[in-house]
């Protein structure tokens, strides 16, 4: 795997976001597979979903953000891949940076693949349990069919049926746990800071 893409896109010095390399060096939990969920108010508010694997993480943007109801199927854009200290990333990108706008970590922890991962991937349907703050339980990212002209697959975030799914008209998560999970900084307080 590779962080080229992810270098590229990013003028480090001027952006706070960490430059990429493969490997771990942050504050995550020893031992487990850490993940993230980044709320990134970019042009389009959208949610960040990264898993780490192989040293760096792989990175969907999910514009509606993750469900804990299995009746909502997220859109899920693969995204290049993260260097695995962006986990810990929560601040504000320049305005004219790519990806400009404030970063909160809304949701973080570790996570279980079901089965080999290298599979999954393959088989474009990777399964998860989920052990963060909000996000708990069984997920899934099931990979679409690429239409003409896509330069990058779209897949689905499909919270599984357990005891961790909540139907979302009695509790939306997104609305009802909008804070950082690292800080409990709300978006503005985050784009305050800069
Ligand atoms: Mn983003």
């Amino acid at each position: 795997m590779s962080l080229d893409d992810y270098n590229e896109k990013r003028h480090f010095g001027h952006t706070p976001e960490p430059a990429g390399s493969a490997g771990r060096s942050g504050e995550g939990p020893a031992g487990g597979l850490r993940f993230v969920v980044q709320k990134h108010d970019a042009s389009q508010l959208h949610y960040d979903f990264r898993l780490e694997w192989d040293g760096v993480l792989l990175s969907w943007a999910v514009p509606k953000g993750p469900s804990l109801d299995p009746k909502d199927k997220r859109l899920a854009v693969e995204v290049e891949d993260h260097p695995v200290d962006y986990a810990d990333f929560e601040g504000v990108i320049p305005e004219d940076e790519y990806g400009g706008g404030t970063v909160m970590v809304w949701d973080r922890g570790t996570y279980e693949p079901r089965g080999d991962m290298a599979e999954m991937r393959a088989d474009g349907s990777i399964k998860v349990d989920m052990r963060g703050e909000k996000l708990r339980g069984g997920f899934a990212l099931v990979r679409m069919k690429r239409r003409e002209g896509e330069k990058r697959d779209n897949w689905l975030l499909i919270k599984e049926r357990d005891d961790e799914a909540r139907p979302r008209d009695s509790y939306d998560v997104l609305a009802e746990e909008p804070g950082s999970a690292k800080t409990g900084r709300s978006m503005e307080e985050i784009a305050a800071e800069a």
